[in-house]
């Protein structure tokens, strides 16, 4: 069956045609450049954005793929997690398709979706996996029985995510928005053992408590403390070492929990995505010590960890080739599906 997938959780308009585990087709149009000058997404201007960029980036998919409306068996559609008026654009977009197309419509959730890609890249998935979804907007961790039936959330930030702590640290040390990508360049300058920074609910009972989940903001903290201390009392500090330590914290927490996940549920393949995969030490940490605890591990081109179609098709692909009902046509959308919920599911 060939699904049509449309993203529209933040700032990308995201069209994909997969066949099977077959990607025909994925186009994508951001926003990114308007909310550069805000120094953050301005929820009002991307839905503005998606709405304009829809129906051309559905027409662009279509063509580029070959094939026209007539040929779609079915719709999916991220419907959350993400900013209301955004999902509000796609979904919308995605029901009318799915009713005048008279076709089914699944209604997925985007961060499984930023897992379910990965399929299209590598091959289709071992019997259980552990992904590993780290973004601007989401760091999650599940354990994943059945990409389209069973997934189960183990654990997630209870503050920031990761490239935001990234972009936040990228702002103290002066570096243009978003800064994740300025502050990984300037960590390899840099000595990771400079300084000691804070492991976030890695000992004791705050570890006990949430094995599985993150939490950035206190280590974001202690790097404003480290700068504010350095220039109060007038001494030298390396931007790079602070980078270069930042990161290191950051990718030690990510990589120790999910291996420690992975040991908990025998679990020997891990999946890694969202946008800040491309952090480098991440990538390093985990390719090394993978490989010394015998997990594969499987991350997508950059293009693919980013939002786009192709994962909000790639699931729908899944759920089809499961067999799993079809959501109502009149489902809402979610700011903060559970990501447990896999696609919204048929009226009782
Ligand atoms: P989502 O809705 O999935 O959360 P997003 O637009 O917030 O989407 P992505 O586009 O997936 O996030 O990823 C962008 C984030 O990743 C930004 O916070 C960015 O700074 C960070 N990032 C990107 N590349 C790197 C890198 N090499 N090192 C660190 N952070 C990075
Ligand atoms: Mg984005
Ligand atoms: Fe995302």
């Amino acid at each position: 069956p060939l699904v049509l997938g449309i993203e529209s959780t933040c700032d990308e308009t995201g069209v994909a045609l997969v066949r099977g585990r077959t990607l025909l087709a994925d186009v994508t149009a951001s926003s990114m450049d308007e909310h550069a000058r805000y120094g953050g997404i301005v929820p009002e201007v991307a839905s503005r954005a998606h709405l304009e960029a829809l129906r051309p980036t559905i027409t662009q998919a279509l063509a580029a793929a070959e094939v026209t409306l007539a040929d779609v068996d079915a719709i999916a559609v991220a419907s959350g997690p993400g900013l209301v008026g955004s999902l509000t654009v796609g979904t919308a977009g995605a029901k009318a398709l799915a009713l005048g197309l008279g076709l089914p419509l699944y209604g997925v959730n985007h961060v499984v979706g930023h897992a379910a890609v990965d399929e299209l890249v590598h091959g289709a998935f071992p019997e259980r996996f552990l992904a590993l979804v780290v973004s601007g907007g989401h760091s999650s961790l599940l354990l994943v029985n059945d990409i389209a039936t069973d997934v189960v959330e183990l654990g997630q930030t209870l503050d920031d995510a990761a490239g935001e702590a990234f972009d936040k640290v990228g702002r103290l040390l002066g570096l243009p928005y978003p800064g994740g990508p300025h502050v990984d360049r300037l960590a390899k300058e840099g000595d990771p053992r400079a300084i000691a920074f804070p492991r976030g609910l890695s000992k004791g009972r705050e570890l006990a408590r949430h094995p599985y989940d993150f939490s950035f903001s206190g280590l974001k903290t202690a790097v404003a403390r480290y700068i504010e201390g350095r220039t109060d009392a007038g001494e030298e500090w390396s931007k790079a070492d602070v980078a270069a330590s930042f990161s290191e914290a950051v990718a030690d927490v990510l990589v120790t929990k999910t291996l420690r996940a992975c040991a908990e549920h025998d679990v020997s393949t891990l999946v890694i995505g969202g946008g800040f995969s491309a952090n480098s030490r991440l990538r390093e940490l985990a390719a090394q010590r993978c490989e010394e605890a015998g997990v594969e591990v499987r991350i997508p081109p950059i293009r693919y960890c980013t939002d786009n179609g192709a994962m909000i098709a790639a699931l729908g692909s899944a759920l089809v080739r499961a067999g799993v009902a079809p959501s109502p046509l009149d489902l809402a959308v979610d700011s903060s599906m559970s990501l447990s919920l896999v696609a919204v599911p048929a009226h009782a």
